[in-house]
């Protein structure tokens, strides 16, 4: 049963949405493509999950804390007598491993060692189990999903499970009976209860909202090419069409999760959008998805 459901990171959806407004550095690319096939994976490997038998708890992207460290669990799967703890990779390509370290074959990149990562969760985990006052088997692996990945040179006893053996790794799951009472119930709501919603980990690319590029952009394109005809914005550059009021709300979504701390005005999402909606239509959508609050020039919308 899925206890707690994935969305993307807010890490994500800032990486996201700084994307096209913005000119992001090599590293900063980097780090959002990765972001975005790191969900990308997560995702894929929750569809497997579903098929799951017997019963067991699912709860997805857990941020904990314990002793002051933070640490996170792509998937927990809590059994009857056993917590599998998953690191999901959806790493892409030939890899390679020396002396500790995982490296691409074709960029020569260096990679965070995932074993290190797993093990540093999965001892936080069991001090959390400890402090809990729980005793279960603790099982920690990360799973390497993405069909086309390959791993060299990786010793027989490393925590993994390779996109050849994924499917056996459930099927041996499924074969395990499993039936949950009040103990696991209250575990994994004291778990949920725990998970921490800012990752002090994060580093973001510095950014100011004058620096930013304003406009609405193509959803499947990401061009600020879009031109309003009527109710639709056609994109000049690759010919999508969405309804403006989708465009608008988006680009509401976006100010907002970028600027927490301005309000949504009228004024300020004709801004934003770079005048190209007129500020009646704004207005419009405005009062029409979010709440209303202040009158006249103090009107701001939550
Ligand atoms: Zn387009």
């Amino acid at each position: 049963m899925l206890l707690k459901e994935r969305f993307e990171s807010d890490e994500l959806l800032a990486m996201r949405y700084l994307n096209p407004r913005m000119e992001l550095t090599e590293k900063e690319k980097f780090q959002y493509i990765n972001l975005e096939k790191g969900y990308e994976g997560e995702v894929k490997f929750d569809l497997l999950l579903k098929d799951l038998q017997e019963d067991r708890y699912i709860i997805n992207d857990l941020l904990l804390e314990v002793n002051n460290s933070q640490f996170q669990i792509d998937t927990l799967i809590l059994s009857q007598g056993v917590i599998h703890l998953l690191d999901i990779k959806y790493f892409k390509g030939d890899y390679y491993l020396k002396s500790d370290k995982l490296f691409s074959v074709t960029t020569g990149r260096e990679y965070k060692n995932p074993v290190i990562q797993l093990k540093r969760s999965e001892t936080l985990f069991r001090q959390l189990l400890q402090n809990l006052k729980q005793n279960y088997l603790v099982d920690a692996s990360v799973i390497f999903n993405h069909p086309e990945f390959t791993l060299y040179q990786a010793p027989m006893d490393l925590p993994f499970i390779l996109p050849t053996q994924v499917n056996r790794f459930l099927e041996e799951l499924n074969k395990t009976p499993s039936t949950l009472n009040n103990g696991h119930q209250k575990l994994a709501q004291k778990l949920i209860s725990l998970h921490q919603t800012k990752n002090r980990y994060t580093v973001l690319p510095e950014y100011h909202y004058d620096q930013l590029q304003k406009g609405i952009y193509c959803s499947g394109c990401k061009a600020f090419s879009i031109e309003v005809e009527g109710r639709l914005g056609i994109c000049k550059a690759c010919g999508h069409k969405e309804l403006i009021e989708n465009t608008v709300i988006q680009s509401v979504r976006e100010f907002k999760h970028l600027f927490p701390d301005r309000q949504i005005t009228t004024k300020a999402i004709h801004e934003w959008c770079k005048a190209i909606v007129s500020k009646r239509r704004i207005r419009r959508i405005l009062e029409k998805n979010y709440k209303k609050t202040g009158v006249h020039q103090w009107t701001y919308y939550e």
